[in-house]
């Protein structure tokens, strides 16, 4: 397989069993075509972001490696969120959900469409994946002599 891109997932869920939903996810997500899980954080719960009132969350981040491009990926990631019954909300932003995949960073690629940033605007927000990621680039970086 040809090496591909690094990129980081997160992986959230706030809705039913959330780690039953965190551990298909990341199933699935070594399931794709030319992919592979290189790492894999710890899981952290966090509170809810925004006006809607709902439950804690659980969240993840995973390390890919993969050919696969970004749209493609994207594709790949709606497709597992509806797998475990994710329904989205028209208009509603931030609401609960079953399952929430999210291209964090693809490699040193910027994206910018109308239904895909790369990489993630919330990123410089988000403590915990900042968190995530470091802990992903420790795992995965070659050991040194
Ligand atoms: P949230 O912003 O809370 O993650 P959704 O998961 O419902 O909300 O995502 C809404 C839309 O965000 C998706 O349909 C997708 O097209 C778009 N989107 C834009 N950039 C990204 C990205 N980097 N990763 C995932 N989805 C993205
Ligand atoms: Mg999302």
């Amino acid at each position: 397989m040809a090496k591909g891109e690094r990129v980081y997932v997160a992986l959230g869920s706030n809705v039913g069993d959330r780690a039953a939903h965190l551990a298909s996810a990341r199933n699935r997500l070594a399931t794709l075509p030319g992919t592979r899980v290189v790492a894999t954080s710890r899981v952290e719960e966090t509170a809810p972001i925004g006006p809607v009132p709902q439950g804690a969350f659980l969240n993840q981040m995973v390390l890919l490696e993969t050919t696969l491009e970004p749209r493609a990926l994207l594709g790949h990631l709606h497709a597992i969120e509806s797998e475990r019954g994710r329904e989205r909300q028209a208009g509603v932003r931030w609401g609960p959900r079953t399952l929430d995949l999210d291209i964090v960073r693809y490699g040193d690629r910027s994206v910018r469409e109308p239904d895909l940033t790369i990489p993630h605007p919330e990123l410089p927000h988000r403590d915990f994946w900042l968190r995530e990621m470091a802990e992903l680039d420790a795992a995965s970086e070659p050991a040194r002599g």
